[in-house]
């Protein structure tokens, strides 16, 4: 038997979600999460996705990631998708920071496990909870080839002019400050997706793409290599998201611990939890906002506007970063499902060959779609993402043919 299943698992400081897929036709056999790991009140969703299962829950206290992991394997028994089925061939992990070490997907072994734990000064949240996920997924199928797929990978191959600050080069290299950038998964899957809608080679085309979601960021993206995007050390820097400030002036920082009297941990708790769409209007979700824009309200309206001015600049900026640019890609929840975001972001851009149909933006789907008129110059896409789909391919390109 051919082992063609790949479980991708993404796993938080307390959460982890997963998916089982089947790399024969990248159907997805189930999915599922794991919340509120270590507290009384945990809880797991599992979502069978043959036949047309219906969903389970789980709420049982879970007491830590091996718990979550063990009941996730219980439940994917229970329809027939054991993790020691020999259709398994293997588990792909989401891992967030791969600082400059990483520059592709890359199987899991001690030395790997110990440069990502290298890497936690700069990840401090996000890869000590990836790491947690490899290891008791390790210690539960010790035989099966891991893979680890970085969020930064994909901006590997920004030049030094975009992944420098201009800060003293020995300073900067001493505590490995330079601009690695996120989302790289989205950013690598929807820009080939781009490519394919307009027929083309990846290869021959340059994109920007937009991942619009709570987080949000925009990368410039050249014969499917990436030559700029918006994140930089960590996920705070670039666009206006749902709860982070993006770009704003770092003396902001100095200036509330100065006369503001903050410490660190409540500026960075500002401008990472409380800033943003909800720090300028208490809402985060778009569709919250466009209702108060609707009603009326100035604050809502504020705010979306702020949010459009960043957005409207980087199109700018990437546009002259590329030189010539063949699509703008619109992705993730704001950006697959706001046409208004949409609608703004490229308004009095036709200058730059940028427009949106009316018609064809306000169609909704699941598929990628042009939303730019017959014969622009610039193609403007939806692409919806899917960054499991890409995990578990990458995973798959790498071991399946071992197996
Ligand atoms: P993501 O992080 O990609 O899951 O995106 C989540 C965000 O997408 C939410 O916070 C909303 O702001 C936005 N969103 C989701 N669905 C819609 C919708 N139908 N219309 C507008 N925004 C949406």
């Amino acid at each position: 038997m051919t082992a063609t299943r790949v479980l991708v698992l993404n796993s938080g400081s307390s959460s982890v979600k997963y998916q089982l897929l089947d790399m024969r036709d990248s159907s997805r056999l189930a999915m599922g999460l794991v919340e509120r790991i270590g507290e009384e009140t945990s809880r797991l969703k599992h979502t069978p996705l043959t036949d047309g299962g219906a969903s389970r829950e789980r709420t049982e206290p879970i007491a830590d990631h091996e718990a979550a992991l063990q009941a996730v394997a219980e439940e994917l028994a229970k329809d027939g998708l054991g993790l020691d089925s020999p259709e398994l061939a293997a588990i792909g992990h989401r891992v967030v920071h791969g600082g400059q070490s990483f520059t592709r997907p890359t199987v899991i072994d001690n030395a790997v496990l110990a440069e990502i734990e290298r890497l936690i000064p700069v990840a401090p949240l996000h890869n000590p909870a990836n790491l947690t996920g490899i290891r008791t997924a390790r210690a539960l199928r010790p035989d099966l080839p891991q893979v680890a797929v970085f969020d930064t990978a994909f901006h590997t191959t920004m030049p030094e002019s975009a992944a420098r600050y201009a800060i003293d080069v020995e300073t900067a290299d001493a505590h490995r400050i330079r601009r690695y950038g996120f989302h790289g998964t989205s950013h690598a899957y929807v820009s080939r997706a781009t490519a394919e809608l307009l027929g083309r080679d990846p290869s021959e085309v340059n994109v920007i793409v937009l991942h619009l979601g709570n987080g949000a960021s925009a990368s410039a993206v050249e014969g499917g290599r990436c030559v700029d995007t918006s994140m930089g050390l960590t996920p705070l820097e670039g666009l206006v998201m749902g709860t982070r400030s993006g770009d704003m002036d770092p003396a902001v920082i100095f200036h509330l611990m100065r006369v503001g009297g903050m410490s660190t941990d409540e500026i960075d708790t500002l401008l990472n939890k409380k800033s943003g769409l909800i720090g300028l209007c208490g809402d985060n979700d778009m569709r919250e906002i466009r209702r108060r824009i609707d009603e009326g309200d100035e604050r809502a309206k504020l705010a979306f506007d702020i949010y459009i001015h960043r957005l409207k600049k980087y199109i700018g900026a990437y546009y002259a970063v590329l030189g010539r640019v063949d699509a703008v890609a619109f992705t993730a929840g704001v950006g697959e499902n706001a046409a208004p975001v949409r609608e703004a972001a490229v308004a009095g851009l036709e200058g730059l060959g940028l427009a949106v149909d009316g018609d064809l933006n306000a169609v909704r789907g699941d598929a990628p779609r042009l939303i730019s008129p017959a014969g622009a110059r610039v193609a403007v896409a939806v692409v919806p993402t899917d960054e499991e789909l890409e995990i578990a391919a990458q995973t798959y390109a790498l071991v399946g043919k071992n197996i």
